[in-house]
């Protein structure tokens, strides 16, 4: 864990206990902090009690005593409405944190040359897989990694800071709009398309928080950003020094070399990515690059970068092989919970039969008519069946209904070709309909997968 210091003996409030809000609490009580909790939910106020924290009701309790208000990544600090604690915060002139803060402030607080170094990682897609991808590399170098944040363990559960660590971390638009000093040696954003604009008051908002990434941005420390779409184009220009990452177009990855954009190494070189197994698509091709710049800029050297990126074992429901079956392969995308998602994966195959729905997003999946023709046949499950069909126009489909159904169905077709062909989940959707979240969806399809008695493929 990581002790937070710089409120010693202060009473600091922390409202929502969930994984991140319970894990601030014992980092700051571990640096020396009076800890407050509460939450609306009285089973996570029993959980605190249980572990001996102080639960008071923040909603009578005085303001005026707290050094700082905690908020957890999940309660709305601006939109749709400022949360009460919020309201009652300001009110008080308490300042608003969150996690991501608490660590900057503990890195901040070593003395210099004693502090670890940090890669951070945001962006509407593709932030776990750079993530992950990066810490892999990293740590093949040879590195002290601990990789952590939006994804796996909270950044404040990681072991505390040691000169030689680097930390890796996922960080949300949510926790970047709570910090104001955090410094990341390594600021990667993947990209920026609309996504939860209902918390954020809609595009500008989103892209502003986004950017706080880069709000402290000084000498010696690199900025990546993905300039595939508008804002994320409008910020690279705008920040002196970053160093744009493109996707590559598909015609360099059949070619078998993925052209490095320059400007941070002097490397000149080209990557060939064909190798790696786990990195199919342009969009891993612009994500291994942004490991690959990270790890160079980290002093990583260039062979052993790309032997890292070559070796990447993949993280599963993004793109994952899971089994083959005769000529049929099927692939787990269930992370792809909106349209932009599921346009990477639809764009790395040339046949797809397509397991699409679910509860769709603001514009289902008209954005995605171009690679329509791809589709041998579209098999629709969940809420979004009825709309995803009216959307798909003359494009074989089917209104499947469950994953079940919905794989069979798939193999089925795509045997019939006799051809080589892809069973493709990549939902375009969220899973709440029919699941507890993304990663259920995906097991529901392996698991159907492997009931019809394909050969799984080993992870990654
Ligand atoms: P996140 O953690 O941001 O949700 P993931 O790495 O889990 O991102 O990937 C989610 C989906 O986004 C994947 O299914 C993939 O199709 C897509 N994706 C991954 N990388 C990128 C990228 N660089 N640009 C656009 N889309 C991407």
């Amino acid at each position: 864990m990581i002790a937070v210091p710089g409120f010693e003996g202060r009473r600091v409030a922390v409202f929502g206990l969930g994984r991140s809000g319970l894990t601030a609490a014992r980092a700051l009580k571990a640096g020396g902090a009076a800890p407050v909790l509460w939450d609306d939910g009285i089973s996570s106020r029993m959980q605190a009690e249980a572990e001996g924290f102080a639960v008071e009701d923040l909603t009578t309790a005085d303001w005026w005593g707290f050094a700082a208000l905690v908020l957890s990544p999940g309660v709305p600090l601006t939109h749709p409405k400022p949360h009460w604690t919020v309201d009652k915060a300001k009110a008080a002139g308490v300042e608003i944190v969150g996690d991501v803060e608490l660590f900057a402030r503990a890195i901040a607080a070593l003395p210099e040359g004693e502090r670890p170094r940090v890669v951070a990682i945001t962006g509407t897609n593709g932030k776990s897989t750079t993530t992950a991808l990066t810490a892999w590399v990293l740590k093949q170098a040879g590195l002290t990694v601990h990789m952590g944040g939006n994804i796996g363990i909270g950044v404040l559960a990681l072991p505390a800071p040691t000169p030689d660590a680097v930390y890796v971390v996922e960080v949300s638009s949510y926790q970047l709009d709570l910090t104001g000093s955090f410094a990341p040696d390594v600021a990667i954003l993947t990209n920026v398309t609309p996504d939860h604009l209902d918390r954020h008051g809609g595009m500008e908002g989103y892209v502003a928080a986004k950017a706080r990434i880069f709000q402290n941005l000084g000498e010696g420390q690199t900025a990546l950003i993905g300039v595939d779409e508008r804002w994320g184009q409008g910020l690279a220009e705008g920040l002196s020094g970053a160093v744009p990452v493109r996707s590559f177009p598909s015609s360099a990855r059949e070619a078998g070399v993925v052209a490095w954009p320059g400007g941070l190494t002097a490397d000149g070189r080209t990557i060939d990515l064909t190798a790696a197994r786990s990195l199919a698509g342009r969009h891993n091709a612009q994500n291994a690059a942004f490991a690959f710049a990270a790890a160079r800029a980290l002093g990583v050297d260039h062979e052993k970068a790309v032997a890292g990126l070559l070796s990447f074992p993949g993280l599963a429901h993004r793109m994952e092989p899971v089994g083959r079956l005769g000529k049929v392969s099927f692939v787990n995308d269930s992370k792809a919970t909106n349209a932009d998602a599921a346009r990477q994966a639809l764009s790395s195959y040339d046949r797809i039969f397509w397991i699409a729905g679910g509860r769709a997003k603001a514009g289902g999946i008209d954005d995605l008519e171009d690679l329509f023709p791809r589709v041998q046949e579209a098999f629709l499950i969940g809420e979004a069946a009825g709309p995803f069909a009216a959307a798909l126009g003359e494009t074989p489909q089917r209104i499947s209904g469950d994953m079940a159904t919905a794989v069979g169905q798939a193999y089925h077709a795509a045997a019939a070709t006799g051809r080589e062909e892809t069973v493709l989940l990549s939902p375009a959707a969220a899973s709440f309909d029919q699941f507890p979240d993304f990663e259920a969806r995906g097991e529901a399809f392996r698991a159907a997968v492997l009931n019809l008695g394909a050969t799984p493929f080993g992870h990654g």
